[in-house]
């Protein structure tokens, strides 16, 4: 079983002690829009554990029926403030705005959820930028969990912008064979069962069992869910949980590595910002 919780308390340690090293608390300004209650949880999470790590919290809230244009003036607004080192706008946002044009203002170096096309571009050519957190977090889990990605055959199952791409650039950076599943793959078992590393990214309760897994594979689970009976991800844990060599659970496994990646964001891009004034 990988330990996200536990690896995601070792990662902010290390991003406290690079804060302390800059000599100024990094500024993170969140965004959330509207009164969604599940986003509404996961961004108090993250400035909880934004201010727990010395750095600033510059939250900030807006209505749901905001207008594009608004949303996009307070980004251009966070864009041109020195107190602002990192900008994360929670997703979803309400139906009638345009998540990919405000992601398009914000400026590629406060981007610490890494989606602005910019930073997306630099991680598709294998160049530093910023990576988004979830994915970042996937390969933080692998790697200090000691499995073998060099030469490995990684299957990912799912190809959101925020989720399924960069999770396989990264693996392909890490020298992985990569194969992308999605909702046309023809037959998915046979895709992620031929695989030394799958990653469960689509949005759809316990949709990999027994038969997706390799006797030995590594299992990350990206997905969660609210059911009757408590959270799920993407795996059915039990089924899989016998047969897989690594496996994360849900909740404990990816969630907390997102956020803890997304502080590691924030401060490098602090300390790269720092750069540029000196
Ligand atoms: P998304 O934008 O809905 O994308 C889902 C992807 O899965 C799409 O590419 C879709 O294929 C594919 N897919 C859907 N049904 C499939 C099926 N039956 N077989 C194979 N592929 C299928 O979702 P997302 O934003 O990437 O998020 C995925 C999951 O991760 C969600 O459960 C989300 O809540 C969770 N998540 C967790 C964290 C965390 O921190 N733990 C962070 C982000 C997301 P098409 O492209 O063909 O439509």
């Amino acid at each position: 079983m990988i330990d996200g919780k536990a690896l995601a308390r070792d990662l902010r340690a290390r991003v406290a002690a690079d804060v302390a090293a800059l000599g100024r608390a990094p500024g993170l300004a969140t965004v959330l829009v509207g009164d969604d209650p599940a986003s509404a949880i996961y961004v108090a999470n993250k400035r909880k554990l934004c201010v727990a790590a010395g750095m600033r919290d510059l939250h900030r809230q807006l209505p749901a029926d905001v207008t594009q244009e608004e949303l996009e003036r307070l980004v251009e607004e966070l864009n041109a403030d020195d107190q602002v080192d990192g900008i994360l706008l929670q997703l979803p946002l309400p139906r009638h705005l345009d998540s990919r044009a405000v992601i398009d203002r914000i400026d590629p170096t406060k981007d610490v959820d890494g989606l602005t096309a910019r930073n997306a571009g630099l991680l598709a050519q294998g160049r530093t930028g910023l990576q988004p957190c979830t994915p970042a977090g996937v390969l933080l889990l692998l790697q200090e969990a000691g499995v073998p990605l060099s030469g490995s055959h990684a299957a990912v199952v799912g190809r959101s912008d925020l989720v399924g791409r960069p999770v396989a650039q990264l693996l392909l950076s890490a020298n992985a064979t990569v194969t992308m599943c999605h909702s046309r793959t023809r037959d998915l078992a046979a895709e992620t069962s031929r695989a030394d590393v799958v990653v469960a990214a689509a949005g759809v309760p316990r949709l990999l069992g027994a038969q997706h897994v390799k006797p030995g594979a590594a299992v990350i689970d990206v997905g969660i869910h609210r059911t009757d009976t408590g959270l799920c991800g993407d795996v059915d844990f039990d089924a899989v949980s016998p047969l897989a060599g690594w496996i994360t659970p849900v909740p404990g496994g990816v969630g907390p590595m997102t956020i803890a990646s997304l502080l590691h964001n924030t401060v490098r891009a602090a300390a790269a910002r720092t750069e540029v004034v000196r």
